[in-house]
């Protein structure tokens, strides 16, 4: 039974882009196991660009990683030792004690998976935070209608490449992607079943969106020039689901918005940011119909894969290169 382990530091707050030289990785004992808690070795973490906010000491809807102290972020794992009658040993478990190796925890902030059908990564990407997302922002969000048209920026990702599919069962008329290399485009044309999609390297959004619009439901992953150009391509009474804005996020200051924002009164679009935390109500009719999608071959999905804790950081970091094709996650 381990008891050493190994944990991932925020070292120091960067600005810009994130390197290696702001994280530590800290070799720490292992505490005995109290009464009601397991110990957890981990087997998958999950990066996720939202951590990236959590770097800078704001005040916002997750409180910021501290200084010192391990980082945290969705995390598989299986139980080695267990002093709980709800957890077994062997059992498979999701919890929020990722960027480490090792984790002594409640069992109340584990959760046992049901790895029968699907492999527990599953459960980090199609099956989990962000496949809710996907979920929520086109059905409460967009209020996604029979036969709109919608298009999803960061479309290869694992928020947007499940969005892809979701909107197609939800019954979208036409579904169209933006994504960040031509591998990607004919991913989600080729096999995820997207009528169009293009690479936004190619050109202006507003150009490359004109041929597939008017757009009704814009679910936004990147922000930026995107939201921009498919601002010009809303169609009346269009929604916009505000999900991200991944192309700011190592800005040393936030970028002007979009300056075509009149155009949201005289088309009457509706504009809203969310945050899936807050629909966790929605979470078992989510996998209830998501489970049933992915039995029946209509809803797939990619992982990418580094390998082991040294390369946590080069994972996190690969997010703001395109480096993943549908969930980025780190298997130790
Ligand atoms: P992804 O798997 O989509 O990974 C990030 C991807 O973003 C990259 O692969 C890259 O793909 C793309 N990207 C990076 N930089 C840029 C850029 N400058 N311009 C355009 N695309 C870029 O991550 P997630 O699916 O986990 O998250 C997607 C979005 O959803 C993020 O904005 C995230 O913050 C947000 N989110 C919001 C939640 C909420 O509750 N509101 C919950 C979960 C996620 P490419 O090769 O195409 O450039």
């Amino acid at each position: 039974m381990a008891t050493t382990t190994r944990e991932i530091h925020l070292s120091t707050r960067p600005v810009g882009l994130p390197g290696p030289e702001h994280f530590d990785t800290a070799s720490v004992d292992l505490p005995d196991l109290a009464d009601g808690e397991v110990l957890v070795r981990n087997t998958v973490l999950s990066v996720d660009p939202y951590m990236r906010g959590r770097m800078n000491d704001v005040k916002s809807y997750v409180p910021p990683f501290q200084l010192g102290a391990p980082m945290d972020g969705g995390a598989i794992g299986v139980v080695e030792e267990s002093r709980s009658d709800k957890l077994a040993v062997g059992d498979t478990v999701l919890t929020m004690a990722g960027w480490r190796e090792h984790a002594v925890l409640p069992a109340a902030a584990a959760r046992k998976l049901d790895v029968s059908q699907v492999p527990a990564s599953a459960y980090l990407g199609v099956l989990g935070m962000p496949g809710l997302t996907a979920y929520v922002g086109l059905k409460r969000i967009a209020e996604l209608r029979e036969g709109d048209t919608v298009f999803i920026s960061g479309a290869a990702g694992a928020v947007g490449s499940v969005a892809g599919q979701v909107a197609r069962q939800l019954g979208a008329g036409r579904v169209i992607g933006s994504a960040g290399s031509p591998e990607k485009v004919s991913w989600l044309v080729d096999e995820l079943g997207f009528d169009a999609a293009f690479d936004y390297h190619d050109g202006p959004v507003a150009k490359q969106l004109k041929e597939h619009g008017p757009v009704d439901v814009y679910f936004d992953n990147v922000g930026g020039e995107h939201l921009e150009g498919a601002v010009f391509h809303m169609a009346d009474f269009g929604r916009i689901a505000l999900c991200g804005a991944i192309a700011g996020y190592n800005a040393d200051a936030p970028e002007p918005g979009p300056r075509n924002l009149m155009m949201l009164v005289s088309k009457r679009v509706t504009m809203r940011g969310f945050i899936v935390s807050d629909h966790a109500d929605l979470t078992s009719e989510f996998y209830r119909e998501a489970g049933a999608w992915l039995a029946a071959g209509d809803l797939t999905y990619r992982e990418t894969y580094f390998d082991g804790l040294d390369q946590m950081v080069d994972a996190f970091r690969g997010l703001y290169s395109g480096g993943n094709t549908g969930k980025m996650l780190v298997r130790l």
